[in-house]
């Protein structure tokens, strides 16, 4: 048996999402005819009732065009520290939208409205960069899957008011928050001017992310994903599988969120291990004790068939997803129980 949790990006489309795509109604959507793209398009506009929404090839891209259609160069947009607009989009902020990102140094990935308050530049001192933007993250993935308290969001949106920011949502796994929450969709459309969504993550598509916002935002971001090279042709195919997953893999989340308990249990009664985060989600986050070398740990899972990831500074990551089944958690859970790692030489 193999075991792959590294990430939830590593599923393959189930039988009946490929013959979803399979029988998709296609055409060309750089010209916006086809078919399937436009109803996954109003599909999700209707789910959270905003204007208008734009099928992505990528998360990254998603985000990195509502920062774009946000700021002009030399302006500065308000994250965490672990946001994976800052850590994972390849310098793209600056690359691609010549702004700096000012960083709060917040809560597992999710900060207060009145720290994010505190890092507005003033807007008449020009020796500043100009705040334009604030970007969250939900759930926040370096912080280990958590969620952010929705009140907190509302604070956050009255902040972006006073002070005529931009409010954009990094939803790669919103999904995941909604079930965990029992929040609606809606509720994030009436209070952010963007969200990106994945397909790819817990939803399992093969592709696929997409872009809400205004009509005015989303014209602006069709000339910018232009831009960047992320006009498909019959992208139809690949969107067929979202319309699949947003009808049959979003209330499954919640099994991947109870096997990252167990999983999150099962690890912290094992003496390796120093730390395991708060597992909100579908992602477990833990760190080894001191004296246990990082390599010799992972090598030793490997041993079993087991894949994780290193996120770097002590941080190990395991997320549960839709092709980690009954059976490989049973083995999973079995294989940490009697796991022995010996100790570092000092
Ligand atoms: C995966 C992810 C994205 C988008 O990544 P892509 O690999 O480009 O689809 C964006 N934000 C977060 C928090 C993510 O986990």
């Amino acid at each position: 048996m193999e075991v792959n949790l590294i990430s939830d990006t590593i599923t393959k489309p189930t039988k009946a999402m490929l013959e979803a795509m399979m029988s998709a109604e296609v055409g060309d959507d750089v010209f916006k005819q086809d078919a399937t793209v436009n109803a996954l398009e109003n599909k999700l506009t209707e789910m959270f009732q905003m204007e208008a929404a734009l099928f992505f090839p990528s998360g990254t891209m998603a985000n990195q065009t509502a920062i774009k259609l946000h700021t002009q160069p030399s302006d500065q947009l308000i994250c965490d520290k672990d946001a994976h607009i800052y850590n994972y989009e390849g310098g793209g902020v600056s690359f691609n939208s010549g702004v700096s990102c000012k960083l709060i140094d917040g809560t597992r990935g999710t900060f207060t409205a009145a720290q994010a308050a505190s890092y507005i530049n003033p807007p008449d001192f020009y020796h500043s960069p100009l705040t334009k933007l604030i970007c969250t993250e939900n759930t926040a993935n370096r912080g280990g899957g958590t969620c952010w308290d929705f009140n907190e969001l509302m604070k956050l949106k009255d902040v972006c008011e006073q002070h005529q920011l931009a409010y954009h949502l990094d939803g790669a796994r919103l999904w995941n928050a909604l079930v965990a929450k029992n929040e609606s969709p809606e509720q994030y459309g009436l209070l952010f001017d963007t969200i990106s969504v994945c397909l790819s993550k817990g939803l399992g598509c093969p592709v696929g992310s997409v872009l809400l916002g205004s009509k005015e935002h989303i014209d602006k971001a069709l000339r910018i994903r232009k831009v960047f090279g992320g006009g498909m042709r019959q992208a139809g195919y690949l969107a067929a599988a979202g319309m699949y997953a947003l009808d049959h893999h979003i209330s499954r989340l919640a099994e991947d969120h109870k096997k990252a308990l167990e999983i999150r249990d099962a690890l912290e009664d094992r003496p390796f291990v120093k730390k395991v985060e708060p597992v909100e989600t579908n992602i477990v986050i833990f760190y080894l004790q001191d004296d246990i070398d990082e390599v010799h740990f992972m090598n030793e899972l490997m041993k079993n068939n087991i894949k994780i990831i290193s996120m770097g500074m002590g941080k190990l990551r395991m997320v549960t997803h839709l092709d980690y089944t009954d059976p490989m958690h049973e083995y999973l859970l079995k294989t940490l129980k009697i796991l022995k790692i010996k100790k570092a030489a000092i």
